[in-house]
Order: structure tokens, then C-alpha cells, then sequence
């Protein structure tokens, strides 16, 4: 059976600082739900826990009381509505969330390649392609090292355009089949899930050759996925959809395949 699009395990409200469309409210995000037939989704807005300390310094809308503000989040008799964050990693791998918040939160989105904060996930730009495959693996390999509840932790976006704007490709074609594979393999072994959400509706082949290879590779080791839109602004909310079932085709994803909270 095909990989149905019921849901969307990763979305932005007005209370993620990098939020700047007054109308992406818990409300409005709901009635996108509604209209597309999604069963489960989750409001994962940037999260740096106060009570890690960091070497760097985070956005005072990334802590804990900005990022519950949207409880109790609406609900409606088809959709159920969960409540989740992004969770950063600094450059020293410390992840942004306490031990004793995981509790708080239905799902946990780690964004290992937030590579464009300078003094925050990365200490100094990044200026070579090189440099930048070095440091994709380097933190999702540390990320899996660490002791987390993997079942209900997402790995996001791990081919977006703030790897390196728009020379991601060039460093994606750098991580070798041998590398993906040993990272997938762990993926697959802790139950992590992995998110798609790459805009391949709008990429030519060649494009999606190079981009798709790691999903497929992480397929290959038995990688379960989930679908998070990560829309910060309603009109992006409106092409999710779509973007989804051509992601799903493109990977030919079944039901089998998929990350279920
Ligand atoms: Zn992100
Ligand atoms: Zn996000």
C-alpha cells in the first residue's frame, strides 16, 4: 500500500521568531489539516530549553515559556493536533533540550543542519563544500551517540538550503555511499524517524538525483519516514500537499515506510 499523506510532523506558528506571517496561528494550521485530509499533525516551533546550558547564545523566543504559549492547541473530532519543538544542537553537540523535557512534548524535531548560525550550530562560516559534508556527518553521527527516546525524535530536513545555500547539492554529492550507509544503518537500528519535506515538485531530474540519494539510501537500511512541511507562512502551507505526494512518488514510499507517533 502507498505511503498515505495523513500527516505533517513538522510546522512553524507566529511564535517561532523566524515567523513573520501574523496569520500561520495554531488555528489556521488546523483548518489546513482539515482541508487535506490529515489525521495527525504537530507544532514544532524552535526550541532552545533554558535549562541547557550553552556556549552560544539562543533567541529568547526559543524558550521553553515562548514555545508553550500555544497550549492548549485546538482540537477537532478528526485531527489530532500534537505538540512538539525543533530542538537545536550548538556547536559543541549539546542538544537544546533537558532530560526531563522530552516528557513534555509528543515529538522532538533535531535539525542537524542548521549549519547557517553562525556562532550558534557552527562556530565560523562555513566557506567550502568540503568543510560543509565534514560537518554533516560529523553532527548527526554525534547526535547519534547520544541516549535520547528515538521513537518520538525526527531528524529534520537533512538536505535544505541552509547547508550551504545553493551549493547544498555540490555537498551532498561529497557524502560517499559508505557514509550514508553507516549513518542510515544507526537511524534505522535507534527508530529514529526521517523527515521529508524537499521541494522536488519544483527541482529538474538531475537535481533530483543528487538530493534523493540519501533518502533512498536510507530506505535502503530500513529508515522510517515522516512528512513535516516545515511551513512558517500559510501559503507555504498551501503547496504542502502536493509537495508530499511528490516526494512519495519519487521515493515510492508504502505504508511500511512510515515513521508512526
Ligand atoms: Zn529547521
Ligand atoms: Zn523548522
Amino acid at each position: 500500500m502507498r505511503f498515505v499523506a495523513d500527516h505533517d510532523f513538522h510546522i512553524h506558528s507566529t511564535v517561532s521568531p523566524c515567523c513573520h506571517d501574523e496569520n500561520q496561528t495554531p488555528e489556521a494550521i488546523l483548518n489546513y489539516a482539515k482541508q487535506n485530509n490529515l489525521k495527525k499533525i504537530c507544532l514544532t516551533n524552535h526550541l532552545w530549553d533554558e535549562n541547557v546550558t550553552s556556549e552560544a547564545e539562543w533567541h529568547d523566543g526559543q524558550r521553553f515559556e515562548c514555545v508553550s504559549s500555544v497550549l492548549p492547541l485546538p482540537q477537532d473530532p478528526d485531527v489530532e493536533f500534537l505538540f512538539g519543538a525543533e530542538a537545536d544542537m550548538d556547536y559543541n553537540y549539546v542538544l537544546g533540550i533537558s532530560k526531563e523535557r522530552f516528557d513534555t512534548f509528543d515529538f522532538i524535531a533535531i535539525p542537524t543542519t542548521h549549519l547557517h548560525l553562525v556562532g550558534n550550530t557552527v562556530k565560523t562560516k562555513i566557506q567550502t563544500p568540503e568543510e560543509c559534508a565534514d560537518i554533516w556527518l560529523n553532527r548527526i553521527t554525534e547526535l547519534l551517540k547520544k541516549d535520547l527516546p528515538w521513537h518520538k525524535i525526527g531528524i529534520a530536513h537533512l538536505t535544505c538550503g541552509h547547508i550551504l545555500k545553493d551549493r547544498t547539492p555540490e555537498v551532498i554529492k561529497l557524502l560517499t555511499d559508505e557514509k550514508l550507509y553507516s549513518v542510515f544503518s544507526d537511524c534505522a537500528a535507534k527508530g529514529v524517524g526521517i523527515e521529508l519535506n524537499m521541494k522536488t515538485l519544483s527541482m529538474s531530474e538531475e537535481l533530483k538525483n543528487i538530493m534523493l540519494r540519501p533518502y533512498l539510501i536510507a530506505k535502503d537500511c530500513g529508515c522510517k519516514f515522516y512528512l513535516g512541511s516545515d511551513s512558517h507562512k500559510t501559503s507555504a502551507l498551501e503547496t504542502a500537499k502536493e509537495n508530499f505526494e511528490h516526494i512519495i512518488t519519487s521515493l515510492d514510499l508504502k505504508e511500511s515506510d512510515k515513521f508512526v507517533l
